[in-house]
């Protein structure tokens, strides 16, 4: 199930909608019956995307022909009774299939024969592990896509040779032939992951380009790697020093700097998943108090530069304490959970920050609206919550939410608005319930 999600996560919306997205399908080449189900059974369960499954160099060439459309990617067996020197590996690469090589005979020369063609990966059959291999090189293949990697060398041919590598396994690589050009392209590309830089370059090196990297981008965000065919150890000392996350030596063995490129990448992936999971709360899936209070301010500090005010609205669940006394804690989760999808729902498409602050409370940060414009925004959203029920046996119990809204000006501060919306709120209490109150901050 890993990499189901984790490919799923990597692709944003748009590229979902993407139709060669749709008909992403894998080839899986391979004699034996028995492996190949049960590596189709696995690649089904963990991957998701259809497969085509051959048994022969001949079946193989059928399947290619018959399939106008492109495979996404092939597992090919290294040895097949009618392929017994890696001819199936020759025809799906040779027709640009990106190729995954498993074996049964491993050591260095059939290693080498692997090598010697473009392919993503080669996995020994011989271990226990070998199927979890396939699939976890399967899963990197296709999230490598959504990888964007710089590579920075002034050395025209180094540069295409590394390009052409990274491309092979399938990331997204563009290219700069020195330091400064990288800064630039770091400026306007989006989404770069990765920056792969020499140490010798005229204007200026490999040292220089990764401190002013990290100036602007912390190793949450962007790994760097330096290279270098210099045989002074203390190169490599250099580059961690000025804040590159790893080091490659030249010339390279193409399987070390697949792992350290894929490892990279996975920590990357990682961090991002981490702030994902701390920045949500757990129950409503709403960003969390945390989040909130450390996004609006930026997000006021933005629309104040644009010489527009902000204003924050701060919601609570009404009698919710004897919805939870009378129908138990669970009803009152439910509850909870129906009040944030409604409110994400009447939110939804404006640039509004929406958050679980509290309990029962949740908060709307409205960046570029004013006072009036909030309250207005915010009585729709009273009165989505208002149709709002929680279902109970054959009941169903009906919900309201007071509202407090209060405007930021362009003095005021953040937590002076919090103040005045809570006081705003708790008016809309006083006056009975189910209304929106404002306060001047
Ligand atoms: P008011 O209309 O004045 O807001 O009254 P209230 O009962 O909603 O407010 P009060 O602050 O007295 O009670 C809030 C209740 O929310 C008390 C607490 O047990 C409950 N609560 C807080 N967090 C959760 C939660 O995560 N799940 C459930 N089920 N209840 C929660
Ligand atoms: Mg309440
Ligand atoms: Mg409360």
């Amino acid at each position: 199930m890993k990499y189901r999600a984790s490919v799923r996560a990597n692709a944003t919306p748009d590229q979902d909608d993407r139709p060669d997205q749709d008909d992403r399908k894998i080839l899986v080449v391979e004699d034996s019956k028995t492996y190949s189900l049960a590596l189709c059974r696995r690649l089904t369960d963990e991957i998701g995307l259809p497969l085509v499954a051959c048994r022969s160099l001949n079946e193989l060439h059928e399947a290619v022909t018959e399939n106008r459309a492109p495979y996404t990617l092939a597992v090919v067996d290294l040895n097949l009774p009618d392929a017994p020197h890696g001819e199936a590996i020759d025809f799906t690469v040779q027709r640009g299939i990106p190729t995954i090589v498993h074996t049964a005979s491993f050591d260095i020369e059939t290693r080498n024969r692997i090598m010697e063609r473009d392919v993503i990966d080669y996995v020994p059959k011989d271990s226990a592990f070998a199927l979890d291999m396939v699939v976890s090189a399967v899963g990197r293949a296709l999230t490598n896509r959504e990888t964007r990697i710089l590579v920075v060398d002034d050395v025209t041919a180094t540069r295409k040779l590394l390009a052409r590598m990274l491309r092979v396994q399938q990331y997204d690589v563009i290219e700069a032939g020195s330091g400064t050009e990288a800064l630039s392209l770091l400026e306007t590309t989006p989404d770069l992951r990765l920056v792969v830089s020499d140490y010798n370059m005229p204007d200026m090196d490999g040292y220089e380009l990764t401190r002013r990297i990290r100036r602007r981008f912390p190793a949450d965000k962007l790994r760097v790697i330096g290279i270098s065919s210099s045989s002074d150890r203390m190169v490599s000392v250099g580059f961690l020093k000025a804040g590159a996350n790893d080091f490659i030596s030249m010339p390279f063995v193409p399987e070390e700097l697949q792992c350290r490129i894929a490892s990279n990448a996975e920590t990357l992936a990682q961090l991002a998943q981490l702030h994902e999971l701390a920045s949500r709360d757990a129950l409503t899936g709403l960003f969390n108090r945390r989040h909130f209070f450390e996004q609006a301010p930026k997000l006021i500090a933005e629309a104040h530069r644009r010489k527009l005010k902000s204003a924050i609205a701060i919601l609570d669940i009404d009698d919710f304490k004897q919805l939870n006394d009378s129908h138990g804690h669970d009803l009152g989760d439910r509850a909870l959970a129906s009040v944030a999808r409604c409110l994400a729902q009447s939110v939804e498409g404006s640039s509004t920050l929406l958050a679980r602050i509290g309990g029962e409370e949740f908060a709307i940060l409205f960046p570029g609206l004013d006072a009036k414009a909030a309250m207005r925004r915010s009585d729709h959203v009273r009165l989505d919550v208002s149709h709002e029920t929680v279902t109970l046996g054959a009941h169903q119990v009906a919900l309201t939410a007071s509202i407090g809204v209060a405007e930021i000006d362009e003095d005021g501060s953040f937590d002076q608005a919090l103040i005045a919306a809570d006081r705003a709120l708790y008016a809309a209490k006083r006056e009975g319930r189910n209304r929106v109150c404002i306060q001047a901050a």
